[in-house]
């Protein structure tokens, strides 16, 4: 089975792959199941609603999803495309512990809609590491250790998700270049063990690939620590933001996972794992 489970389309600001797009393009590449995971970024976004605050950065609004809207047009598709494609109802939460009461919020509202939440460090205070503007004035010991304590504070805490995703995404965006992960080990499996005993995942993040990293996004090592630790719930997702992304490198991601002796891959239904074979 192929599944993309960590699909971007023009519901999330920095896309402008339209939904029918990206469905018609995953029929065409012969994806079975694709989970649509766009954005939502408290903290730095607001939401649709509140359209008269809305930032603009470089003339672009900065808003979270539409909703309404998003959960409407994917049941739409679904019906539409029944028995070509099946779709899933997800969202990628950017959460921060100050942000914890808006996406437990949030989770509370459309929890009846949500097939998957992909839970993502991509702030913290409020500043993006993308742009520098979080490590800026750090040493790399500082910035990275501040990135995986925001992690461990927030999944102590919110529980509403199913997998971390890119859980050492730091690291693209790391200009000093790799940090020893023997002195980050500690951090990261004492997340993993809360994420475990949660019942919860991470994902295999296949944009390692177009990044030109040299290693995977979560990188070895942290995988390695997952299996060994017992994780069992493993997503794989393009991350794609644009069609040429989309579906890239998943079955790269099967026979990488098989080889680190994984043996199920997950899809969501309603919040709840089924697990496939790696085949
Ligand atoms: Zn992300
Ligand atoms: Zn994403």
């Amino acid at each position: 089975m192929l599944f993309d489970y960590h699909v971007h389309t023009a519901f999330s600001d920095d896309s402008s792959y339209p939904m029918s797009d990206c469905i018609l393009d995953a029929i065409d590449l012969g994806i079975d199941e694709i989970c649509f995971t766009d954005h939502v970024d408290y903290g730095i976004k607001l939401d649709w609603d509140q359209s008269k605050k809305f930032k603009r950065v470089n003339g672009q609004l900065m808003a979270n999803v539409d909703y309404p809207l998003y959960f409407q047009t994917i049941s739409h598709y679904q019906r539409l495309f029944k028995g070509q494609i099946t779709l899933k109802k997800g969202l990628e939460f950017g959460v921060q512990t100050h942000t914890i009461p808006l996406y437990q919020a949030l989770f509370d509202e459309y929890e009846n809609q949500l097939d998957f939440v992909i839970l993502s460090i991509h702030q913290v205070d409020d500043l993006e590491f993308w742009t520098q503007d979080y490590q800026k004035g750090k040493s790399q010991k500082e910035y990275i250790e501040g990135y995986y304590r925001q992690m461990y504070d927030v999944v102590r805490s919110f529980h509403d998700y199913n997998v971390l995703g890119h859980m050492d995404m730091i690291n693209r965006y790391d200009l000093i270049g790799n940090y020893p992960f023997e002195l980050v080990k500690p951090y990261i499996a004492e997340i993993l063990k809360v994420v475990i005993a949660d019942e919860k995942g991470i994902e295999l993040n296949t944009s390692s690939h177009r990044y030109g990293l040299n290693d995977s996004t979560p990188c070895k090592a942290i995988m390695e620590l997952y299996r060994d630790l017992g994780g069992k719930i493993i997503t794989i997702g393009s991350d794609a933001h644009s069609k040429q992304h989309l579906g890239a490198y998943i079955n790269e991601g099967k026979a990488y996972l098989k080889s680190l002796g994984f043996e199920w891959q997950c899809a969501f239904y309603q919040m709840n794992p089924s697990y496939y074979p790696i085949g």
